[in-house]
């Protein structure tokens, strides 16, 4: 075998696959490491797309990752498992193989339902990569008091939402549900976060788009105008679709995410593991779709690669410890743990308004917590999880 058969390969050098890389090195591991980086450019930290490279304070090179020291990187898209003989197959022809292949490719904007009417002559807008930030910052200079209709109240709508609302935009903001977030924050600080919303900017909540189209007089390009279900129609300079995301595994034979068990090794074939965004762990795992679970998955797959190799003990099964930080129009939410499907929730109000929310499942064991303005009393609850 030659050394680079001996490697670890790694698809996708984001949260998971650069924590897996790191962790890796640092749990002892002294064989070749191949990182594929499909991302079209250095490596980033996602989270600082819209918080960094959208309000100007940060170029699409200082969100880049920090080098890892003796990691080949490989600039190529994988598109191709062979899960039998351990190998990827790259856009450019090239195979690699390798005594164990970790699948950390990540996901990928979701795009809207077919039944959405849309003019093909209409831009949307994503925000996934540093390119999309830069794209829609120029769509939506400021201070301009443009229009910007941004599809979708979740994490990312809310957060593109509370920046050009600040920056003298006008937004209208469209969400299916009428109560945003609802599974990840709870009733009462959903609740709060939509009414801020509604405060703030134009929020349509609980209602469904039923065409967008080009704006009247205007060619191909950004300028829209979005259409409701009730025949309410809204002009923008610019649509941003931001309607969650989607495993981007199809290259790899998955029909969705990649299915994992507890240590995640995937069922795809001896030698074979995912984490990050893409891994689907057994029921009761939660899925890493915040950027700090998705790292620390990279780092349990590196240990179970480790124990699966001789080279290290059982890391046990994975267990998400971590949480997620949202700020919009001044809010700042934090959560921790997971809410499961039927949490019971406890509301603490605080002194000074802020909120704290407790998760428990039917048994009454606590699950999570989300704190409005609670941070200290997030952190202490968290430390019972
Ligand atoms: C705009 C935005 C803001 C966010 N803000 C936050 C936040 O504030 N807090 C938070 O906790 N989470 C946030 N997230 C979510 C967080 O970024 C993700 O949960 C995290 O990046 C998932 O890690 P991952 O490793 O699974 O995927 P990624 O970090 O996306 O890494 C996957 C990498 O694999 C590459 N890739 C894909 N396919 C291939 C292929 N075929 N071959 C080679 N490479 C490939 C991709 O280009 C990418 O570089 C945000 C996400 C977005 C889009």
């Amino acid at each position: 075998m030659s050394s680079f058969e001996q490697a670890v390969l790694i698809v996708g050098a984001g949260a998971a696959g650069h924590g897996c890389a790191r962790a890796l090195r640092t749990e002892g591991f002294s064989g070749p490491i191949r990182l594929i980086n499909g991302e079209g450019a250095a490596p980033i930290n996602r989270t600082l797309v819209d918080k960094g490279v959208l309000p100007g304070l940060l170029t699409a090179e200082q969100i880049a990752l920090p080098p890892l020291p003796d990691v080949e990187v490989i600039d190529a898209r994988a598109a191709r498992l062979d899960g039998t003989e351990r190998a990827i197959v790259l856009d450019d022809g090239r195979v690699l193989r390798g005594i164990a292949v970790v699948l950390a490719p990540g996901s990928a904007p979701r795009t809207l339902d077919a039944a959405i009417a849309v003019d093909p002559a209409v831009r949307l807008h994503a925000m996934h990569r540093a390119p999309d930030a830069e794209a829609l910052r120029r769509a939506i200079p400021e201070p301009s008091g443009a229009r910007l209709v941004v599809l979708g109240a979740g994490f990312i709508g809310a957060e593109v939402a509370s920046h050009f609302a600040s920056a003298g935009a006008r937004v209208t903001l469209i969400g299916r549900s009428p109560l945003p977030l609802r599974a990840a924050l709870g009733a009462e600080i959903a609740g709060r976060l939509a009414a801020l919303q509604s405060e703030r900017v134009d929020a349509r909540l609980g209602a469904e788009v039923r065409a967008i189209r080009a704006a009247p007089g205007a060619g191909a390009g950004d300028a829209a105008v979005v259409e409701l279900s009730d025949g309410t129609e809204i002009a923008a300079d610019a649509v941003l679709v931001a309607v969650g995301s989607r495993a981007d595994a199809a290259w790899a034979g998955f029909d969705g995410a990649i299915p994992v068990d507890d240590r995640l090794r995937a069922e795809a074939g001896a030698g074979i593991y995912a984490a990050g965004s893409v891994a689907h762990p057994p029921t009761g795992a939660a899925r890493a779709h915040h950027w700090d679970a998705a790292v620390a998955q990279g780092a349990h797959a590196a240990r179970t690669v480790l124990h699966d190799l001789g080279l290290g003990d059982d890391p046990g099964p994975w267990a998400s410890t971590t949480g997620f930080t949202l700020m919009v129009h001044g809010a700042v939410i934090v959560g921790r743990g997971v809410r499961g499907a039927d949490a019971r929730e406890t509301v603490a109000e605080l002194d000074g308004g802020g909120l704290l929310t407790e998760f428990a499942d039917e048994g009454g064991a606590l699950t999570g917590v989300a704190g409005w303005n609670a941070g200290p009393h997030v952190a202490r609850a968290a430390a019972r999880l």
